[in-house]
């Protein structure tokens, strides 16, 4: 079944198109962001500038860093409890949004920090809007937030219908600022949320012509946007691939490659679209037998072929190596089989197959 709750506006003023349903949603605003972002892409200030227009009253939390951890969490739920916000406006990438999820949640449900996880004690949420000014993790299409608990060093997300934002506001100008390596880290991300479409043992056919536009997008256009920052065309190409790649994991969720991915962020601070990009190639080189006819299918919409796709993979400049310990190597295999996004894998992965992937991360 195909759920897609959010009311999405796309392109050129998008936020000023906004401006009749974000009245709608409430009178007082949480805006969520991080300490730089709001203001590098310009978001901030339009979002200001209209919500002054609107006669929305908002307060700012500005405080979110990448892989929000609880406790951010906890201090945005008692601002927005303290401030009467009805709106939760989170402004950024995947870290804000997630965060003004989670904060949406955490206040109407007035949860203990023991409880940010517990399905069973979300009853409600104040209206999401998100405004993404990375194109990468499609969170403004998404029912899940990734959040970073720093005491166990253990990332982990969660899905519920009620943290599907209200209204998605893109507007690919906000992507223009951001630098060479979060540009492909995220790209590389979205294009994960993509294939694991295809992976999911969930995999939802109706969005297949989704990841296979989203898949050409980013082949296309990821070179354009890295060799020329202000490419605006091939911003948009890359914030449409983004959306794309969350509306296909809201239906389908994500699998292994994610997994594997958390704690290589918690553990060695690598960015979660590279963790993503790292593994990608040995991740499709295990489940193409399984997956063989859908990924040939996509390989033709996409005018390429298996060997070609890799390739251009192979060309893209990231690094696929990192100097793992095996006792970390070990203590990941015992977190990554114990995930959530496991149980989406199109076949049973045991513990040698991690170990082979992650201990080629070691070159
Ligand atoms: P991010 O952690 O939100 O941001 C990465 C960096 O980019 C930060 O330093 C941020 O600055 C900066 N930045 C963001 N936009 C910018 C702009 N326009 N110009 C200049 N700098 C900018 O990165 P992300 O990759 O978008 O999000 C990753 C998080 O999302 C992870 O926690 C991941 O697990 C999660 N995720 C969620 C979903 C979902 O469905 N909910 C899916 C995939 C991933 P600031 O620190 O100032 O903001
Ligand atoms: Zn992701």
């Amino acid at each position: 079944m195909l759920h897609c709750p959010v009311r999405i506006m796309f392109g050129d003023k998008a936020l000023p198109r906004s401006g009749a349903y974000l009245q709608q949603l409430g009178t007082r605003a949480l805006i969520v962001c991080g300490k730089t972002s709001g203001i590098l892409s310009g978001a901030l200030e339009e979002l200001e500038q209209n919500l002054e227009k609107l006669g929305i009253i908002y307060h700012t939390y500005a405080q979110i860093s990448e892989n929000p951890g609880l406790e951010e969490i906890m201090a945005g739920k008692e601002l927005c409890l303290a401030q009467a916000c009805n709106i939760l406006i989170g402004v950024g990438g995947g870290s804000p949004l997630d965060a003004a999820k989670a904060i949406s949640l955490a206040a109407a449900n007035d949860l203990a920090i023991t409880e940010l996880y517990d399905l069973s004690k979300f009853r409600k949420a104040y209206p999401i809007v998100a405004i993404p000014t990375t194109s990468g993790t499609g969170s403004e299409a998404t029912q899940y937030s990734v959040l970073t608990n720093y005491a166990t060093k253990t990332k982990a997300g969660f899905g519920h219908a009620l943290a599907f934002p209200a209204l998605a506001i893109l507007d690919p100008r906000y992507t223009l600022s951001l630098p060479h390596k979060v540009t492909l880290n995220t790209a590389l991300d979205a294009l994960s949320h993509l294939l694991e479409g295809i992976y999911s043992n969930q995999r939802e056919p109706l969005v297949f012509p989704l990841i296979y536009k989203g898949i050409g997008l980013i082949k296309e256009n990821l070179p354009k946007a890295l060799d020329n920052p202000a490419d605006l065309q091939a911003r948009s190409a890359l914030m449409q691939a983004s959306l794309y790649g969350g509306m296909v994991i809201a239906q389908s969720s994500t699998t292994l490659q994610h997994s594997i991915g958390y704690p290589l962020t918690t553990e060695y601070g690598v960015e979660h679209g590279l963790a993503n990009a790292m593994v990608m190639e040995s991740i499709m080189e295990l489940y193409y037998p399984l997956v063989k006819d859908e990924l040939e299918e996509m390989f033709k919409a996409i005018g390429s072929t298996r060997a070609g796709f890799l390739k251009w993979l192979e060309e893209l400049p990231f690094t696929r190596h990192v100097a793992l310990s095996d006792e970390f190597i070990e203590r990941a295999i015992f977190q990554i089989m114990g995930s959530r996004n496991m149980a989406l894998n199109p076949r049973k992965i045991d513990a040698e197959e991690i170990r082979s992937i992650l201990t080629k991360l070691k070159g």
